[in-house]
């Protein structure tokens, strides 16, 4: 049975009822009022039988007749006028109970287009997005329960239609990923099949640096999953602020000498304390300052500095490196995107360090954003970290 009809049904029901209750208490209540009635008068024709001249006229007794006769007449127009009212009540009763049902079939249908049609609207779009068609949406019509169910609904189909949307396109920023390597690989593989390309240790170890991308490529996405499901198992108690910086410098320090790119860091005097996961924390300041030393070039200069705001600690990476135009100094966050893809793949980035990085920070309370003067003119990296 649908709705509808559960609708219509239970209306009927209720006037069911009411009609039932309403001729029981008729049937209960209507005798004992008349006869209370009744004997009121027959009272009052008695007192009028023994006061001559103030009684019952209008009662019709003929005159002369007895006290008995009288008892008769008063009874028998008791039962006259209690047949004749139960008959006018169930009359009014049949009447009403008829009006009920036509009204009853009326709201229902009234109250079933309102609450009914927009349930199987509900239904209906709920089938199409399960369905896999994301667009679906219903307009909101009301402001009431139904209002806010099918604004919720609205909602939980944009956030399909963007999980949706978002699953695609990691699904073609990875093949793309993986089929530069995977080519190369292939490429010297049959090079090597067709003697084109000699069999010597370089060739070997070009191979092997293919296989080391690919390798760097699933870890970085399993982080990437990891940060994105705020799955980081962070362990976040208070750590010196200098402490982490110096662990992260010294550690690259041999790779900037190496380059000839010098590394300063200005550490925070007194020492401060700041709520983190002291290896998250790292691992993001040697992705921002192994980002600072690919993009510098010799000679260049990378500071790490730290200072004190009134409830954070902030920490920059300052380059005077390649530097970001305006419009990359968000898109840099977002996974894949490199601004120059072949010099990042060429020296093994994946494009997803600082989307990792900027999810770490967040999940400490913090923010991670980049600054530049333009192209050519260096770039700085900053979070911050709370207070401990
Ligand atoms: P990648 O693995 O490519 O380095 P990241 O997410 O760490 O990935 O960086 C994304 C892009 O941001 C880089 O490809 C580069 O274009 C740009 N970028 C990052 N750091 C710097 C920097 N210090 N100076 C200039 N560009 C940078």
């Amino acid at each position: 049975m649908n709705l509808r009809w559960k609708l219509l049904l239970s209306y009927l029901g209720v006037v069911a009822i009411a009609l039932i209750v309403l001729a029981a208490a008729t049937a209960a209540v209507a005798p004992a009022a008349f006869s209370g009635g009744m004997g009121m008068m027959r009272r009052g024709q008695e007192g009028g039988n023994r006061a001559p001249g103030q009684g019952m006229g209008m009662m019709g007794t003929g005159r002369g007749a007895s006290d008995e006769t009288v008892t008769r007449i008063v009874a028998d127009l008791n039962e006259e006028i209690n047949a004749n009212f139960r008959q006018a009540v169930y009359g009014a009763l049949l009447l009403a109970g008829g009006a009920a049902i036509i009204a009853a079939a009326g709201v229902s249908w009234w109250i079933s287009r309102r609450i009914v049609q927009p349930i199987s609207r509900l239904s209906a779009a709920s089938g199409h997005i399960a369905a896999g068609h994301y667009e679906s949406r219903l307009p909101v019509e009301t402001g009431d329960e139904l209002g806010e169910l099918t604004h919720s609904f609205n909602r939980m189909a944009e956030a399909l239609a963007q999980t949706e949307a978002a699953r695609q396109q990691l699904i073609g920023d990875v093949s793309h990923e993986l089929k530069t390597p995977l080519a190369s690989i292939k490429g010297y593989m049959e090079g090597l099949e067709d003697g084109i390309i000699p069999a010597a240790p370089e060739t070997y170890q070009l191979i092997h640096g293919e296989a080391d991308r690919l390798q760097r490529l699933v870890r970085d996405l399993e982080e990437l999953s990891r940060a994105e499901a705020d799955q980081l198992n962070l362990h976040i108690v208070p750590q010196d602020a200098g402490a982490i910086a110096s662990s992260a410098a010294e550690w690259i320090r041999p790779q900037f000498d190496e380059r000839g790119v010098a590394l300063t860091v200005l550490p925070l005097a007194p020492p401060v304390q700041v709520q983190a996961d002291f290896d998250r924390t790292r691992q993001v300041l040697l992705n921002l300052l192994g980002n600072a030393l690919q993009y510098t070039p010799a000679g260049g200069q990378v500071t790490l500095h730290l200072a004190r705001m009134a409830d954070a600690v902030r920490f920059t990476v300052a380059d005077s490196g390649i530097g970001l135009a305006p419009e990359d100094l968000e898109r840099i966050f977002q996974r894949f995107y490199r601004v120059d893809k072949s010099r990042s793949r060429a020296s093994g980035g994946s494009g997803v360090g600082l989307t990792i990085a900027r999810h770490i920070i967040e999940a400490q309370g913090g923010t991670l954003w980049a600054t530049s003067d333009g192209p050519g003119l260096g770039s700085s990296f900053t979070f911050t970290l709370p207070l401990a």
